[in-house]
């Protein structure tokens, strides 16, 4: 058993596997793993039975093409029909999962991807006509969706009909306008792009949009992240979230031996410093910034999740579920095809690749893990959610973290206060 510091270290040296995953293989979980299929419905609909509220996370796996730095499940090259196939398929899991949920209050809910909205109007409607019509959603709740400036600079009305269907957040991927990067990455954009599917998104209503970006590419200067972040800030979004580039499983997987923590440590402060300074919030280490005060930034669906480790079902090819203690990927996440996830659903069964049923300490271990998205740990709703007191629990690691001015331990003023 490595000590604190022995962690620490080794987190530093394989910093681009160090990241808010968890687990970081499935492998460590194994010895977790319901082997017999016919069990997984049943513990499913047990699981469920333990919670009152839950998020929904639905996954459209659809890119035009696949950008060389992503890592999800995503499909290239898809045309209509087998778009409306997925949404068909899609709509029975959803089926199949209300009737598991029945009485669940939904605090939460994303339509991410790939690219939902590479999907027609019509199917998009069909989502969350159906999302509305099986799920108990409470009234609060913000729909949220992600889509590509392309689309949102072409197709208008599309966007329009987001907002019409309930949409109030919105996140578009811009990650870099360095030219000269976007090519290397095989991603599409210009500025002209970028303007007019802004436009688009304010016309439409949105008045929750989010901007993400990136760093940490082995080709990428300080001076060209630097320009990104100024032009995302003159493009006004309410939010900007930083993703660092993960390399595992990714077309460019063999340049991240060329990219050092120093260069990644250095652009997010680059990013903070330039952020901070034209009116966006975030507290040191969080990848969401906000120029909305007391908005996290991010969807209902993932600020309940990191802060409250509020459980969610994914539904769709390859998504992810964590209930209060297990942890499932769909059909389709290894080997990013549809065919199993198809046959699972036409049988009737729950489209689940991998199910772990988790001891209460791997739930914690995921629980803390994904707090780190927002860099602080949220004592109080990991009491609730564990009946534990944190600092007692994690006595050593928070010794170890106060003693290395890692972290602060402090009291909140509010709900959407900085970090504690
Ligand atoms: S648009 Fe997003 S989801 Fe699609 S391939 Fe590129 S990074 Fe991946």
């Amino acid at each position: 058993m490595m000590n604190c510091r022995e962690v620490f270290e080794t987190g530093l040296l394989y910093h681009h596997y160090a990241n808010t995953a968890y687990p970081l293989t499935p492998h460590s979980f194994m010895q977790y793993r319901i082997n017999n299929r016919d069990e997984i419905r049943d513990f499913v609909t047990g699981e469920w039975q333990k919670a009152d509220a839950l998020s929904l996370y639905i996954h459209v796996p659809f890119c035009k093409q696949r950008c060389k730095f992503c890592e999800y499940v995503v499909l290239e090259h898809t045309d209509e029909d087998i778009e409306n196939e997925y949404v068909e398929l899609l709509l029975k899991e959803m089926q199949m999962y209300s009737e598991i949920l029945k009485g669940k209050k939904i605090v939460g809910y994303d339509l991410g991807g790939g690219t939902p909205t590479k999907l027609s109007v019509e199917n998009l409607t069909r989502i969350t006509e159906a999302v509305r019509r099986l799920f108990d959603i409470e009234p609060d709740t913000v729909f949220s969706v992600e889509t590509t400036p392309v689309i949102a600079a072409n197709e208008p009305e599309k966007i329009k009909a987001l907002y019409d269907l309930g949409y109030r957040r919105i996140s578009m991927g811009v990650q870099t306008v360095s030219a000269k990067l976007l090519e290397a990455l095989g991603r599409e954009g210009s500025a002209s792009v970028y303007e007019k599917a802004v436009e688009n998104i304010r016309r439409a209503g949105f008045e929750s949009f989010n901007i993400d970006l990136m760093y940490g590419f082995l080709y990428q200067t300080d001076t060209d992240f630097s320009n990104t972040l100024r032009y995302a800030v003159v493009l006004k979004p309410e939010h900007i979230t930083l993703y660092r580039n993960r390399y595992k499983g990714t077309k460019i997987e063999s340049e991240a031996g060329g990219v050092s923590i120093y260069k990644a440590v250095y652009q997010y402060r680059l990013a903070y410093t330039i952020l901070t300074d034209n009116g966006y919030q975030a507290n040191v280490g969080k990848n969401t910034f906000s120029n909305v005060p007391d908005d996290y930034g991010t969807s209902d669906y993932l600020t309940k999740r990191v802060i409250y480790g509020t459980p969610y079902v994914g539904m769709g090819l390859g998504a992810q579920s964590f209930g209060i203690d297990y942890l499932a990927y769909n059909l389709g996440a290894a080997e990013k095809r549809m065919e199993r996830y198809k046959k699972a659903i036409t049988e009737g069964r729950l489209p689940i690749q991998d199910i772990y049923r988790l001891p209460q300490e791997e739930s914690i271990a995921k629980m803390v893990s994904v707090a780190f998205y927002f860099a602080f740990v949220d004592l109080e709703a990991f009491k609730a959610r564990f009946h534990l007191d944190f600092c007692q629990y994690f006595r050593d690691e928070v010794d170890f973290v106060l003693q290395n001015k890692l972290m602060e331990l402090k009291q909140a003023e509010s709900a959407a206060d900085s970090p504690r």
